[in-house]
């Protein structure tokens, strides 16, 4: 808006955001916890970002960053930061609700989120070696279990799935689902003879410390490429005379925008579809919309009743299906850069979109 702003001093890029205890006994959906604990972490200063990068933070879409932030925008939890002449600075905000930092809180490194990590894959669950990142879920168990390896005094960190699914207000299947996938990643172990024999024993946990040194630091090297398109603009620009080379430029630029929003989604979905319980569940809940809308139209509410209730099973199948696999319905959703155009690069109206960026990701 303008430049003239504020003294404010931002930290260029946020390493970690630091989650409240207090937020996450009370927020339940994940991606609202990460994005309002993004707002706290930096509330002594202010916290900057376009819902861009929240949406890139945590891989949602555009639409649910802008939703959830207006929500606590609305709440008065949050605010807009404005300058010394009142007016509004854009995408700067500040965190006004209660102290979230009392009861202490869990730090979360950014790197975790930005990683795909390489996953050995399960005979047993039918599940092939694959590459992806961490689910929201999985970050909390492993910045949690990280918050006691990193201490001196412990160096380990030690207990029940019950202790730390009461902790971090998951279900215990979901806590289970984690330690697997993270240890299946090798990004925490347990020696087998500290195997707890139930959910409520405990079990001592080691972080894999040089796996996640070389994560944060390639994670580090993808951002300073990522800081380099900007350069090339101004090059391309000037030597952009040949309307046909421009023409596939772009229309590959998107493609590669579009690819890169869907995979986490597509990783998330094709992890879904490999469970059978879960694709039976989603194949009876499919069934049952057209007798649904039958009887809805019959007006036969006897009918309409007893279908309703056998959808909600179905979708209460499909939701512990997806807390045993430790996906949240924020996972499944593509993170589109642009929300105006879905990284199309075009309006529904068929005009060009400003989102596109020359020499970018070429
Ligand atoms: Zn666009």
């Amino acid at each position: 808006m303008t430049n003239a702003t504020t003294k404010i001093e931002l930290p260029s890029k946020e390493k970690y955001i630091l989650i409240g205890w207090e937020l996450i006994s009370r927020i339940s959906a994940k991606f609202d916890l990460f994005a309002l604990s993004k707002v706290t972490s930096f509330s002594k200063t202010a916290c900057r970002s376009k819902m861009q990068e929240f949406s890139s933070n945590f891989h949602v879409t555009e639409r649910h960053s802008s939703r959830v932030i207006n929500k606590y925008l609305k709440n008065k939890e949050i605010e807009r930061v404005t300058d010394e002449k009142g007016r509004e600075v854009r995408s700067l905000y500040r965190y006004v609700g209660d102290d979230p930092y009392v009861g202490g809180s869990l730090r979360i490194d950014m790197f975790l989120l930005e990683t795909e990590f390489i996953f050995k894959g399960s005979k047993k669950k039918g599940i092939a070696a694959h590459t992806r990142y961490l689910t929201l879920i999985e970050v909390l168990v492993l910045s949690f279990m990280l918050q006691h390896c990193r201490n001196p005094k412990t160096r380990v960190f030690r207990g029940s799935v019950r202790s730390i699914a009461k902790k971090l207000h998951l279900s215990t299947s979901s806590v289970q689902a984690a330690i697997f996938w993270l240890m299946n990643a090798s990004l925490i172990s347990r020696p087998e003879e500290d195997k707890a024999k139930n959910g409520s024993g405990w079990t001592t946990y080691h972080a894999n410390e040089g796996l996640l040194r070389k994560a944060k630091k390639k994670s580090e090297s993808v951002e300073q490429v990522r800081t380099e398109p900007e350069k090339t603009v101004v090059k391309y620009k000037t030597a952009a005379d040949d309307a046909a080379d421009a023409k596939t430029d772009r229309t590959r630029f998107y493609e590669k925008r579009r690819k890169k929003a869907k995979k986490r989604a597509d990783q998330a979905k094709a992890r879904l579809d490999a469970d059978i319980e879960y694709k039976e569940a989603a194949r009876e809940e499919l069934k049952l919309r057209n007798p649904i809308a039958r009887a809805e139209l019959d007006g036969n509410i006897k009918e309409l009743r007893r279908l309703q209730e056998l959808s909600r099973q179905a979708k209460r199948k499909m939701r512990a299906r997806m807390e045993t696999l430790a996906i949240s319905p924020e996972d499944l959703t593509p993170q589109y850069f642009c929300v105006k155009c879905a990284d199309t690069g075009f309006h529904p109206d068929g005009t060009y979109c400003k989102c596109y960026i020359p020499g970018a990701e070429s």
